[in-house]
Parts: structure tokens; C-alpha cells; sequence
């Protein structure tokens, strides 16, 4: 192991289902010899693809966290072709806490790729993904959604790949996964890119790699979840790793480029004038932002700079300057 101080409690070359967690020592008042659980399952079954399908990354956001669980206990080895390994709550502390960010250090892991093995947990956790895990898999599913402060309609994301290979298997792979909507980024990614997402340590290896933004809210709905599961199961059968599932026929996804995130201007109560995936045009009136201490006080207006359609909103009614109250998205062609 490179470096890292993080031991795994399953062997990664056994066939068979085995679940455990990945030690990360952690030394505290309260354990001295302690250490974080990381929940890790692995399902092998002979020679194939090795995929990493991972929630929890952001703690808060609970779609994958739940399809995810159910994928655990529900899949044998003899179901599957090559190797799953599952990790339920990747950011362990942020997730246990159903927080965004981990309450022991304040790491949002999607934010700390490459990671250090002797920095804070998230670092180590990160490093441990990026220099173990990743250059053992030819593929990544990444599950998140909008979290406690934004809601996003079941969307894909996927770059748009580095070789003509890699780009058409990101678009098998987004046509399986089948969710409504598609962003697709217009830059990064590849073996050079400086992402410090879990997306960019996937490109750093070499592997293919898709995320999902699911729903988010702080909390799930049954048809999200629904579209999680079979997503998951439709990208197994696609890569011939779930060669018994039976895929039903494709609802289509829409491509959609994000333009640019409208922000909040002022602090106090916002009200929104535009639902998900409403029509905006450039300098429409979308929001207002209204002051209760100072009733008499006119609402400041929000404007989009952009046009498209609204691909995530803010949830909560507080804001602040700085917060992003809505992204705005374009159909790619
Ligand atoms: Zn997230």
C-alpha cells in the first residue's frame, strides 16, 4: 500500500461476497487506539470488470446510500461477472453525521482528491480511493445528489471522454444509467486533470467514470430511488457484469450543458419564481429575495444572467450573499 495508513478488513482478490470495513486509525480522547469504520462490501465472481459504485462521498445525500445498501445484501457472487466493490459511506464521519462535510475535520471529500495518507481523515480517506482503490477498477459510479441545500432533477454526469473509446462507453454508460437529464461537462477530466473530485482521481487512473446528482433536499423519494436502483442494475447489465437482469426498454436521457449558477445578492428569505427544469430567459426576474426584519423594506430582485432551463435550485429559504440559489442548464446541441 502506498503509503496509507488505512488497512482493509476483506481481501480485494477472493471471489465471493464479503463485507467488512476499511480501518482508518484515529487517535481521540475518548479511543485511544481507535479507529473510523469505513463500510466496504466486495462481490466477485471469476474473471471480468472491477467497478467501484460509491455513496456517501457528501454525507447528506441519502439516494445512493439507500440503493447502494439494498444493492449489498441483494446481489450473490453468482449474479455477477468480475468484481463490485461497494462503498456505502464513503466519507464515513460526514455521512454518519448526515452532514455534507466531515464534523471531525470539516473535509468535503469531493473536494480533497488526491488526499494525503497522513493528513486528517477525509485526506486519507481520499488517498486511499485514489491511490488503492481507483488502480484496481476499469470503471466508477459516483452517487450524489443536491444534499441539504440544492434539489436537481435525476441527472448523469459524465465528461466526455479522452480517447474515442472512452467516450463511447461513457455514452453506453449514460444510456444505460437512463436518467432524465445529462450534464455533460464541456472540459477536464483525462489522465492530466486537476479535479479534486473523486471523478478526477477516476480520470487520473485511467478509469471510466460516470456521477449522478439524484434528488436532493436532505431526503429521498420513492420514484429517485427507484431510478437509482434500476440505473445501477442497467450499468451492471451494460458492462456484462449482471448478465441474468432483464433491461427494459430506455426512457431517454436530454444533454444539457450547465451555463452558469444564479447567486443571492443580499441575505434574507428567498422566494422563488421558477420551479425544476422551468424555462428562463436571460435577465428574467427568478427570485426575490425578501427581508422580514425590515418589512418595509422592498425585496432585493434576483436575475438570471443566463438562459436554459433551471437544473438545480436552492432549498432552503435563508440565504446569503454567495449562496447559489439556481444553475442554469442548456440543451448541448
Ligand atoms: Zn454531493
Amino acid at each position: 500500500m502506498p503509503g496509507t495508513l488505512i488497512t482493509s478488513e476483506v481481501d480485494f482478490d477472493v471471489d465471493g461476497k464479503h463485507a467488512g470495513f476499511l480501518r482508518l486509525p484515529h487517535s481521540t480522547h475518548r479511543s485511544a487506539y481507535g479507529w473510523i469504520p469505513v463500510p466496504i462490501v466486495t462481490i466477485r465472481n471469476g474473471e471480468g470488470p472491477t467497478i467501484l459504485l460509491m455513496s456517501g462521498n457528501h454525507g447528506d445525500e441519502y439516494e445512493g446510500q439507500i440503493a447502494l445498501t439494498k444493492l449489498c445484501r441483494e446481489l450473490d457472487p453468482g449474479d455477477i461477472r468480475g468484481r463490485i466493490l461497494i462503498l456505502t459511506m464513503t466519507n464515513y464521519p460526514a455521512a454518519e453525521a448526515g452532514l455534507r462535510t466531515s464534523p471531525i475535520d470539516d473535509g468535503n471529500l469531493n473536494r480533497t482528491f488526491p488526499g494525503d495518507p497522513l493528513g486528517p481523515p477525509t485526506q486519507a480517506i481520499a488517498h486511499y480511493i485514489e491511490e488503492v482503490l481507483m488502480p484496481m477498477c476499469n470503471y466508477c459510479v459516483d452517487l450524489h445528489s443536491g444534499g441539504s441545500s440544492l434539489v436537481y432533477p435525476p441527472t448523469l454526469l459524465r465528461g466526455r471522454g479522452h480517447t474515442p473509446e472512452e467516450s463511447q462507453k461513457l455514452v453506453e454508460l449514460q444510456e444505460a444509467f437512463d436518467a432524465p437529464y445529462a450534464w455533460v461537462f464541456t472540459s477536464g477530466g483525462g489522465r492530466q486533470t486537476t479535479a479534486r473530485t473523486a471523478l478526477g482521481a477516476a480520470g487520473r487512473k485511467g478509469v471510466v467514470s460516470i456521477m449522478a446528482e439524484l434528488g436532493g433536499g436532505g431526503a429521498v423519494t420513492p420514484s429517485v430511488l427507484a431510478l437509482t436502483e434500476r440505473g445501477l442494475k442497467r450499468v451492471l447489465h451494460c458492462l456484462g457484469m449482471l448478465p441474468g437482469y432483464q433491461a427494459d426498454a430506455a426512457n431517454g436521457t436530454r444533454e444539457l450543458r450547465v451555463q452558469g449558477s444564479v447567486y443571492a445578492y443580499d441575505i434574507g428569505v428567498f422566494e422563488s419564481f421558477k420551479e425544476l427544469c422551468d424555462e428562463v430567459q436571460t435577465g428574467d426576474l427568478v427570485g426575490a429575495i425578501h427581508h422580514p426584519e425590515e418589512p418595509w423594506r422592498e425585496p432585493t430582485i434576483v436575475q438570471s444572467q443566463y438562459g436554459g432551463i433551471v437544473l438545480s435550485k436552492r432549498v432552503q429559504g435563508r440565504v446569503e450573499r454567495g449562496d447559489c440559489v439556481f444553475q442554469i442548464a442548456t440543451d448541448w446541441e
